[in-house]
C-alpha cells in the first residue's frame, strides 16, 4: 500500500447518520461596528493585509441576514487564489433571486485569498499555502496572519461552512464533497449538499475545514473542475449544493434536492506514471472503471506504445491530469475505491 492510500472499509451513504439540525450559536448582528440589520443585504469588506505599496488589502464579502434568527453559514471560494469555479458559484448565488433567506445569515466570500488571486496563484506571495495556515496567528507569517484575521472575523462567528475548491493546475476533479464523516454534524451537511460522491477524510493539517470544525463550525469542501476556469457544470453543482444545505438548515424555503444514488468513498489512491511519455487518455472524470481497465496508453512521441495505465480496483475517476506529457512518478489518476455495489452508482462500467 502506498503512502497515497488511505484504507478504511467502504460504506454506503445510507450508513451515515444524519443528525438533527443544530441550533445557532452566534447571531451575527454587527460587522466592524456597523449594524447588520434583520432582513438586510450588505456588501462589506475585511482588511486582511497590506501591500508592498502600503495599501490596505481588503476582501469583499456579502452578508445577507433574514428577519428571523437562525444559523450563520459561510460560503468561501478561492482560498487557493487560482481556484475560480467557487468564485463563479458565489457570484451566481449573489444574483440568484431564489436566495431569499427565511432565517439565519449567510456570509458569501467570492475570493478569500485575494493576494493569491491578484497573482493568479494558488499560493500567497510568501509561497505559503493559506489552506495549511489556519487558525493562524497574529504574530506569525503573512499567511498565518491573514488566516487569523479571516478565522476571527468570519469562521469563528459561523455555525456551518462550505468551502469551494478545484483541482490544482493541470488537473481536474469530478465535482464531489470532501468531509470528515466521523463528525455527525459534518456528515449531515455533506449528505444534505446532494452531490453524488462524498470522499471521507479529515483534511490536511491547518486546513480551513479541519480548524473550523475544531472551533465548532462543521465545514465541508466541494472539489470540482480545474483551476483558472469558471466551468458551468461545476458552478451549477456548487450553487445547487449550497442552496440544498441552506434548505436543510431551514434557512431557505423548500426541500433539499437529494441525490438518488449518493456514494461514499473512504479510500482513494493516486495512480502514477511508470514511464516518461505522451498519454492517450481513455477515461474522464466521473467515469466508473473496473479493476484492470486501461485508463490511458503511454506512447513515445513517435507513437510507439510503452505501457498502459490500469485501474487496480473498481473505482470512480475522482480526478486526473489534464496534461498528456508525463514523467515517471508523476500523478495521472486519482481513483476512489467504490463500495461493494458499484452498479448502484450508475454509469456504464465498460
Ligand atoms: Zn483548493
Amino acid at each position: 500500500m502506498s503512502a497515497d492510500e488511505v484504507s478504511v472499509d467502504p460504506v454506503g451513504a445510507d450508513e451515515v447518520s444524519a443528525a438533527p439540525v443544530s441550533a445557532a450559536r452566534n447571531p451575527l448582528t454587527t460587522w466592524e461596528g456597523q449594524p447588520i440589520a434583520p432582513g438586510s443585504a450588505n456588501d462589506v469588506s475585511l482588511a486582511v493585509s497590506e501591500s508592498y505599496s502600503s495599501m490596505t488589502v481588503q476582501i469583499p464579502l456579502h452578508i445577507r441576514r433574514a428577519v428571523e434568527d437562525g444559523p450563520t453559514v459561510f460560503v468561501t471560494a478561492a482560498l487557493h487564489g487560482d481556484e475560480l469555479n467557487g468564485t463563479g458559484a458565489v457570484r451566481q448565488l449573489l444574483r440568484d433571486p431564489a436566495l431569499r433567506l427565511v432565517r439565519g445569515t449567510v456570509i458569501l466570500v467570492p475570493v478569500l485569498n485575494i493576494l493569491g488571486f491578484d497573482r493568479l496563484s494558488r499560493y500567497l506571495p510568501d509561497r505559503r499555502d493559506l489552506n495549511r495556515s489556519f487558525p493562524g496567528s497574529k504574530r506569525g507569517s503573512l499567511a498565518s496572519r491573514m488566516a487569523r484575521v479571516v478565522f476571527d472575523a468570519v469562521i469563528s462567528r459561523c455555525d456551518f461552512g462550505v468551502d469551494l475548491h478545484t483541482a490544482a493546475v493541470r488537473r481536474t476533479n469530478f465535482p464531489h464533497i470532501r468531509a470528515d464523516l466521523s463528525d455527525p454534524r459534518v456528515a449531515e451537511l455533506a449528505v444534505a449538499f446532494g452531490a453524488d460522491f462524498i470522499v471521507d477524510g479529515r483534511g490536511p493539517k491547518g486546513s480551513l475545514r479541519q480548524e473550523a470544525l475544531r472551533a465548532g463550525c462543521p465545514t465541508i469542501v466541494l472539489e470540482g473542475g480545474e483551476a483558472l476556469k469558471v466551468e458551468p457544470h461545476v458552478v451549477s453543482t456548487a450553487a445547487r449544493g449550497v442552496k440544498n444545505v441552506l434548505r436543510h438548515l431551514g434557512m431557505l424555503e423548500g426541500e433539499a434536492e437529494r441525490s438518488t444514488h449518493q456514494v461514499i468513498i473512504r479510500r482513494s489512491k493516486w495512480i502514477r506514471a511508470e514511464r516518461g511519455g505522451f498519454l492517450e487518455y481513455h477515461v474522464q472524470p466521473g467515469d466508473i472503471v473496473r479493476k484492470g481497465q486501461h485508463l490511458a496508453t503511454n506512447t513515445t512521441l513517435l507513437g510507439q506504445v510503452q505501457n498502459t495505465v490500469e485501474s487496480p480496483f473498481d473505482a470512480l475517476v475522482v480526478g486526473m491530469s489534464t496534461l498528456p506529457a508525463i514523467s515517471p512518478g508523476e500523478p495521472v489518476f486519482n481513483l476512489g475505491k467504490l463500495p461493494r455495489s458499484p452498479r448502484a452508482v450508475g454509469g456504464d462500467p465498460t
